[in-house]
Parts: structure tokens; C-alpha cells; sequence
């Protein structure tokens, strides 16, 4: 199918994105990396009136280190994220998940903050800026403010960006001491969006865990902190009571619906059989 007629305006400065949200409201979207954008235009899932392409908006791009955490910008492509020395070593959590998305044409083009702004309950960086603490930056003609990313998914393809805001960056805390990160997913096929996937950070401190957090996707409208699990694991040795503890403390984090791919009760299953692997490799076992 071929998209609604749109008109298209490339931005040259966020100031004109702004003047355009502002004149077309509801009307308008920006086009990032348009790797789900534009399938949603064809599929006419999507109307739009006016795409503000904001490619050339250099400065939304780029990865910094600040005292030990990360500033990613919300241009950042896909594929810089996943080839960044500054993200495997401030951010390995997030390093783990990006060869999970799709495929690296649609890394490529595919921007860290597209992703974050069409939360899409099955992605694999929602539930990453989750676990890490992380806080989403967004921009508007009255300037910055900052969202935990805990707050800022609310619900399905729904985020916490208002009228005339952008994306404009995802802040990562420094790692601190001890910290572990471990991640895992189900997939059909490599790069299909998960069936159930989980995204996990911890301490780990003589082979006890601690501030564990396990970050389920693909399962609810958007990630879900197992809040029971971690404290099931609280200063605990991963050992196999450790681990079934946890995986039966699921049963009050995750209410899973079915979908079309699996049943809710096996989506459960799926998650406590993910819980195990990120568990043991949370402790230093090979997952
Ligand atoms: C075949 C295929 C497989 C895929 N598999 C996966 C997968 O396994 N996991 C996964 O997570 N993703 C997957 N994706 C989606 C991919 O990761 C997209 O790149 C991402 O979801 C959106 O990023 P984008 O830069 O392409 O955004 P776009 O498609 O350009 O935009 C998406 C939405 O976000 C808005 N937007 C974009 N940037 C901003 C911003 N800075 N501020 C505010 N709003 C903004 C747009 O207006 C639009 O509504 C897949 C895509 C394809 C085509």
C-alpha cells in the first residue's frame, strides 16, 4: 500500500520543529529514522498531514561521557549505539540488547530515540532505560526538563512527551561499583520483536545480589519492573532456591495477556525460564 499524501518539511534547527508542532499540533509527526513511521504510513495506520524530518538536526546526535554515565543523543543511530566503546563500557546492558533489534539495515537508519518515543511495549531499549535508572530528555520551546524512564512509558505506544516536546536525549547514570547487567529474549526468528524478553541490572558484591532489577518486555502495554522478584533476591547467593523464588514471585509481578503468538500462561513460563538464564549470568555463570 502507499502512504496518505503528507506534506514533508526538513528542519534545519530546533526551533523550526518547534514553530511546525506548534502551527500543526496533531497533525504533524517527526520522521526520525522512519523505521516505524513510514510502515505505519503505508499501512495507513497513520495519517499525517506533515512530516518534519529532523535528520539534519546534527546536534541531537552523538554519544557523551559525563561522569561515568552516558548521554546518548536522540538521534543517535541504531547501529552507533551498538558499535559505541563509551555504551559496552558505561552501558553494557544496552550493548547486549542492540544486535536483538531487527537487523543492522534497520539499525542503520533506526534512531535510540524513535525507539524511545514510539514505545513500542515489545522493544528491546524501553525496558534497557528502565533497568538502568535512566532518564529520558525532552525538549520544548520553554527548554529541558528530564523524565524517569520508569514514568515516561504509560501505556501501549503511549509516553509521558507532550504537545510541541521532542526526544532529545537518554541520560544513563554512571554503572557504579559492582554493577552486573545481564540480558535475554525469545524470538521467533533473530530480529523479530520479542515474544517475552527481559532486561536485568544488579549489584553483585561476594556473590550476593542486590537493587536487582528485572525489566520484563512484550508482555503488558510497556515494561514491567519485576518489583516482588528482586526483592525475593535481596542479598542473596543466585542458587537454585534463589532462582525458584524468584521465578514464583513472578506470578505477582506479571499479569501477561495473550496475543496471537503465545498464551498468557506461557509467556509466564517464558519469562521464569528467561529469569533463570539472566539470574546465573547476573552471578557469573555462563548464561
Ligand atoms: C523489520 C523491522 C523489524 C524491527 N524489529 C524491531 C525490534 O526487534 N525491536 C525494536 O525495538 N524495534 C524494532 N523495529 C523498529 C526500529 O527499532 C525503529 O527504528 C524504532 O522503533 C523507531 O526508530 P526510528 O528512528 O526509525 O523512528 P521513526 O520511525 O522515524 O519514528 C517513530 C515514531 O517516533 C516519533 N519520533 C521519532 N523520533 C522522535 C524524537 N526524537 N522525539 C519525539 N518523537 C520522535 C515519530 O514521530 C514516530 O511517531 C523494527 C523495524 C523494522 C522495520
Amino acid at each position: 500500500m502507499k502512504p496518505a499524501p503528507f506534506a514533508y518539511v526538513r528542519a534545519r534547527a530546533i526551533e523550526a520543529v518547534f514553530d511546525l508542532l506548534a502551527q500543526h499540533g496533531d497533525e504533524a509527526r517527526l520522521l526520525a529514522g522512519g523505521q516505524s513511521l513510514i510502515p505505519t504510513l503505508n499501512l495507513r495506520l497513520s495519517a499525517p498531514r506533515v512530516l518534519i524530518d529532523i535528520n539534519g538536526l546534527d546536534a541531537l546526535a552523538g554519544i557523551e561521557v559525563t561522569g561515568g554515565g552516558l548521554r546518548i543523543g536522540a538521534l543517535t543511530r541504531q547501529r552507533a549505539v551498538e558499535r559505541s566503546e563509551e555504551v559496552a563500557r558505561c552501558a553494557p546492558l544496552i550493548a547486549m540488547a542492540m544486535p536483538h533489534i531487527a537487523h543492522p539495515a534497520v539499525r542503520n537508519r533506526g534512531t535510540i530515540g524513535g525507539s524511545i518515543a514510539y514505545a513500542d511495549p515489545a522493544a528491546e531499549l524501553p525496558a534497557c532505560a528502565v533497568a538502568l535508572g535512566a532518564e529520558i530528555e525532552l525538549r520544548g520551546r520553554d527548554g529541558d526538563r528530564r523524565v524517569a524512564a520508569a514514568d515516561f512509558f504509560r501505556g501501549l505506544y503511549e509516553t509521558d512527551l507532550r504537545a510541541g516536546e521532542v526526544v532529545s536525549a537518554v541520560i544513563v547514570p554512571a554503572p557504579g561499583p559492582n554493577a552486573r547487567s545481564a540480558f535475554a529474549e525469545l524470538a521467533r526468528r533473530h530480529g523479530d520483536y520479542a515474544l517475552v524478553g527481559v532486561a536485568a541490572h544488579a549489584r553483585s558484591a561476594d556473590g550476593a545480589l542486590s537493587d536487582v532489577r528485572l525489566v520484563f518486555f512484550g508482555l503488558d502495554v510497556r515494561p514491567v519492573q519485576a518489583r516482588a522478584a528482586g526483592a525475593a533476591l535481596e542479598g542473596r547467593r543466585v542458587d537454585e532456591k534463589a532462582v525458584a523464588d524468584a521465578q514464583a514471585a513472578l506470578e505477582e509481578d506479571l499479569q501477561p495477556s495473550g496475543d496471537i503468538h503465545a498464551s498468557a500462561a506461557t509467556k509466564l513460563h517464558l519469562a521464569r525460564v528467561l529469569t533463570g538464564r539472566v539470574l546465573r549470568e547476573l552471578a557469573g555463570e555462563a548464561a
